[in-house]
């Protein structure tokens, strides 16, 4: 099978390791068209992204990201393609929406949206689909985007990346929302599950079939952050779910949801390598499972296996 990239369509067997759930940048067009290099330095950004990459897949062999930015909070596809061609880490770009009800998401119709979707997909060769749920309950609006994300799912075959808040427990809310509109589990990730400190409600997700993103591994000083996340992931693993777990960071390089949206002067995406990865192998976990978790579950999902 084929992989939509950035740079083109990548046969599935060229792939290695993949990060799943990361951003180079997300931001506010608004403040871009106000302020311009004020706030962004897009070329400052691209040498910095380009740096981390390279040096990413040198130190890990990353070979892969996901980058997970939805349309309206700063998508920037000529930068991606940059990015890729630059540091020769393939990036799969995303289509769909963050949770934010903005008046110009409102008031189209599904099938207008719909229309616009495909069209992004088919030009731009876009491999993963996004949306977001941040509330307790799903307003209109998300359910209105999120009818039309599935209905884009059913006819494209891409995955659905579902940003979910596990904080005010919406996860199972928001997939029963989609399967209830025949999306394949296989075809789902229920995302940022890693904020949940309830393993019970975890493998409730999981019993679906579908993929749960431990994909916001923080940058911690705390040793005892690692080691709960990596008995989380234990946990689930005993319990027979090891080929559906996505392990990420969600981190930025330029966080636009700062105040100070800054680029990144550090390696934004590494501490699952430098210390989730260890604390996973004292828990037990052999590494061919801790491999295959990085490279054949990402892109099983990709591939909606
Ligand atoms: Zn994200």
């Amino acid at each position: 099978m084929k992989i939509n990239t950035v740079c083109g369509k990548i046969d599935e067997n060229d792939f290695g390791i993949i990060l799943p759930h990361e951003h180079i940048c997300c931001y506010f067009e608004p403040y871009l068209n106000m302020a311009g290099k004020h706030y962004l330095d897009k070329e400052k950004l691209l040498k910095a992204s380009v740096g981390f990459l390279k040096e990413m897949k040198k130190k890990y062999s990353l070979d892969a990201i996901i980058d997970c930015t939805a349309t309206n909070i700063g998508r920037d596809l000529e930068l991606l393609k940059k990015v890729s061609e630059q540091s020769g880490v393939k990036i799969i770009c995303s289509t769909g929406f963050y949770f934010t009800d903005e008046p110009m998401t409102t008031r189209h119709s599904s099938e207008y949206m719909e229309s616009q979707i495909l069209y992004d997909i088919d030009q731009h060769s876009i491999g993963s689909l996004k949306f977001a749920v941040e509330a307790e309950k799903m307003t209109d609006n998300n359910k209105h985007l999120l009818e039309v994300m599935c209905q884009v799912q059913k006819k494209t075959n891409l995955p659905l990346c579902l940003h979910t808040n596990p904080e005010v427990n919406n996860c199972i809310e928001v997939l029963e929302f989609v399967l209830d509109r025949k999306v394949a589990p296989g075809a789902i990730t229920i995302g940022h599950c890693s904020d949940s400190e309830d393993m019970g409600y975890v493998s409730d997700i999981l019993s679906s079939g579908c993929y749960v993103g431990f994909d916001r591994i923080y940058r911690m000083d705390d040793a005892q952050y690692y080691k709960k996340k990596a008995d989380d992931i234990a946990e689930l693993c005993r319990k027979g779910y090891q080929k559906k777990i996505l392990l990420s960071h969600d981190a930025l390089i330029f966080h636009g949801f700062r105040d100070k949206s800054v680029i990144s002067q550090f390696c934004p995406f590494d501490v699952i390598f430098e210390r989730l990865v260890p604390e996973l192998y004292e828990k037990g976990l052999s590494k061919d499972m801790v491999s295959a978790m990085m490279s054949e579950n990402p892109l099983n999902m990709l591939c909606l296996r």
